[in-house]
């Protein structure tokens, strides 16, 4: 996707404060963090989000949910942490590619 931004973060033309990187997903801050700590877990394959998602993604859907609790812990949220998914307009969705948001450490509101 030549628009997309989180694309151009993944092939490294635009610039993110990454803190994990594998074969599937790439993991790096949010830029306007609404928590003290706020990540983005991203798919490395450009799905516009769970509405987009089929069987075939089973696994790196499973593969996003367990990289959570493990960046969550790499960055000190030993307590516990949020994690929100936001699908398309109605959901509040800025980014049409998937990606799953992790935070923590103060600064969260009640849900
Ligand atoms: P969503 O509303 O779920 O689509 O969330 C998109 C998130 O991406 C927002 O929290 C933005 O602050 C964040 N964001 C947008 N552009 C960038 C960027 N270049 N680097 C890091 N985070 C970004
Ligand atoms: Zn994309």
């Amino acid at each position: 996707m030549t628009d997309c931004i989180f694309c151009k973060i993944i092939t490294g033309q635009i610039p993110s404060d990454k803190i994990f990187d594998d074969d599937q997903v790439v993991v790096f801050r949010d830029i306007r963090p609404k928590a003290k700590v706020h990540l983005l877990i991203v798919a490395k394959e450009h799905i516009n989000n769970l509405f987009e998602a089929k069987p075939l993604h089973e696994k790196l859907l499973s593969h996003m949910l367990l990289v959570a609790p493990m960046v969550a812990k790499q960055e000190g949220l030993h307590n516990g942490f949020r994690t929100v998914i936001n699908t398309g307009a109605g959901g509040g969705q800025e980014i049409d590619h998937i990606h799953f948001h992790v935070l923590g450490g103060g600064g969260l509101p009640r849900f």
